[in-house]
């Protein structure tokens, strides 16, 4: 075992350099035993994406292993709480002055004791099935009321409501940065310009910056963006497209003011459109709004039009940023000395929120695994496939949400229907839901995002028949589902005494506001 601090060089200062920067330097340490130095290195003229404000609930642990605390994090990053997502018109196109929706809370269904009362539920005929979600949990009703998921006093029922946050990207980038410089992260401005790589060991001996100094590490993360500098320096890095599966490839931006604490609402809506859909998120100081689409299935102009129609806002007097979006992830992860992370990893549609997600998902399963490649040993391969396992595992899920829509209004949702269009894992899956809920083990691994519970909110909330069977509930079953209610009315209870508005929690956070 070496004295030696292991060096590692982090290329590209959005939210993936620094979460990595701040990950790596708290948890990498502890992990390998090594002493660390990490250097951040950042183009001044190549701009970071600046959007990613919906996050799952894995951030909450991550920024505890950052040594970040929930109250700082909330103040410096005009942070708010998320209870999950409001899916709008994506069963069925929107009828006049209606939007049907379904809610996808984070928190698991509810039971009765240890049994699972689902399987009969999903045995009623639809029309005395009732909503999913406000049947097996409270969460989308705390929601709707303005509530938060908890007390800004430690209270018993805090943790009975999984959440994650929306956050300002360019705050949280700037939070990470501050804090991590201070605490040891060593910040360079510069352009790579040059990587010196060698394609036989797969190694990379030293960066050149544009004005020409030379940088080595014992290992570098690329986080560049979409441009991939480091992982794909040799252009010899296959990138496995998705658009076949997943249509949309761009978005169109803004944001808006907020309108007090009192708008504060505590979840993301995502609302469909004719090729897409749009996402609404409100932070402490602003709202985030954007279209996200189709470029093969409308324009530019087209999207922007949705957008503008959406906020009730004439388009001229819109400021928005048009942005690409390389839909897919690079087939090898980790290569030689180096491992890809954030956007030059691989993106997926933002529609569950998964793009810091994957950051995070990568910086755990590296605290692990570079600890093995410090003393000797190849853990490339297990960690692409890992990794690969997180993103396919996405690609169902996100699919889900329009494979088995009931629109057909426009090309777009037609083509989503057609089943050549699906993953077979997913069309695999969806034929045994035909006659059975989703279970834990459709699923193949303990780390994944979306399991069977994430699966039967979608799936039950968008309305999913399955082979309808007459109604065969036995009176145990009967009993079960009458159990589960007064579970649920006794949770609400507990649940109201013990978390606060949101307006009343951010007005005590904030003062400016
Ligand atoms: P970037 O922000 O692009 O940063 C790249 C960095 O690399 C910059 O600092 C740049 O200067 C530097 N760089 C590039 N080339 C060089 C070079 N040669 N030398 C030196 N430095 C270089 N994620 C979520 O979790 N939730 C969401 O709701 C969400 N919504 C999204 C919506 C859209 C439309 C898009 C596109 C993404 C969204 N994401 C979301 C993803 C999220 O934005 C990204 O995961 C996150 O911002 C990380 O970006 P990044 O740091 O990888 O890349």
């Amino acid at each position: 075992m070496t004295d030696k601090p292991f060096k590692i060089i982090i290329v590209g200062g959005g939210t993936a350099g620094w979460l990595s920067a701040a990950f790596l330097s708290q948890q990498l340490p502890l992990s390998s035993g090594r002493d660390i130095q990490i250097s951040l290195v950042e183009a001044s003229d190549i701009p970071t994406v600046g959007v990613g404000e919906a996050t799952v609930p894995s951030l909450r642990e991550t920024l505890a292993a950052c040594g970040i605390s929930e109250i700082d994090f909330l103040t410096s990053c005009g942070a708010t709480f998320k209870h999950g997502i409001k899916f709008v018109n994506w069963r069925q196109p929107p009828k006049e002055n209606s939007g049907e929706s379904y809610f996808h809370p984070f928190g698991a269904p509810l039971k009765v004791g240890a049994v699972d009362p689902l399987r009969a539920w999903s045995k009623l005929p639809q029309d005395k099935r009732g909503n999913i979600a406000d049947i097996f949990s409270v969460q989308s009703e705390m929601a709707e009321m303005g509530r938060a998921p908890k007390h800004l006093k430690d209270r018993p029922y805090d943790g009975a409501l999984s959440y994650a946050y929306h956050l300002d990207a360019g705050k949280f980038a700037e939070y990470l940065k501050q804090r991590f410089r201070a605490q040891g992260v060593k910040h360079i401005i510069g352009k790579v310009a040059e990587v010196d790589y060698n394609p036989s060991t797969e190694i990379i001996s030293a960066l050149t910056l544009d004005d020409g100094t030379k940088l080595t590490a014992d290992f570098y993360i690329d986080c560049t963006g979409f441009a991939a500098r480091l992982i794909n320096s040799d252009k010899q890095n296959p990138f496995i497209d998705k658009t076949d599966v997943l249509f949309v490839d761009k978005a169109v931006t803004t944001r808006l003011p907020t309108k007090g604490t009192a708008s504060i609402n505590g979840f993301t809506t995502c609302t469909a459109q004719s090729a897409g859909w749009i996402w609404d998120i409100v932070l402490q100081n602003r709202r985030g709004i954007g279209h996200v689409y189709s470029s093969k299935y409308i324009s530019d102009a087209q999207a922007k039009t949705e957008l503008a129609s959406y906020i009730g806002q004439s388009e001229d007097a819109l400021e928005t940023r048009t942005l690409n979006m390389r839909i897919g992830y690079q087939q090898h992860q980790w290569r030689g000395n180096c491992v890809a992370i954030g956007l030059a990893s691989g993106f997926l549609e933002p529609l569950e929120s998964t793009g810091i997600y994957l950051t995070e998902m990568a910086n755990w399963a590296l605290a692990d695994m570079l600890p093995r490649y410090m003393s000797g040993h190849n853990p490339q391969a297990q960690y692409t496939d890992a990794m690969v396992h997180h993103y396919e595992n996405i690609v169902d899920f996100l699919k889900l949400h329009y494979a088995i829509s009931e629109r057909r209004d426009t090309p777009f949702w037609r083509d989503n229907a057609n089943p050549d269009t699906w993953p077979e894992t997913l069309k695999a899956n969806l034929k045994a839901w035909e006659n059975d809920v989703p279970s834990v083990y459709d699923f193949g691994r303990s780390i994944q995002c979306f399991s069977a519970t994430n699966y039967q909110f979608v799936l039950y909330g968008m309305g999913w028949r399955g082979h309808e069977e007459p109604n065969v509930l036995t009176g145990q079953t009967k009993n079960l589902l009458e159990q589960l209610a007064i579970r649920r009315a006794r949770l609400k209870e507990f649940v109201l005494r013990d978390t606060l508005p949101n307006s009343e929690i951010f007005t005590a956070i904030t003062p400016s506001n």
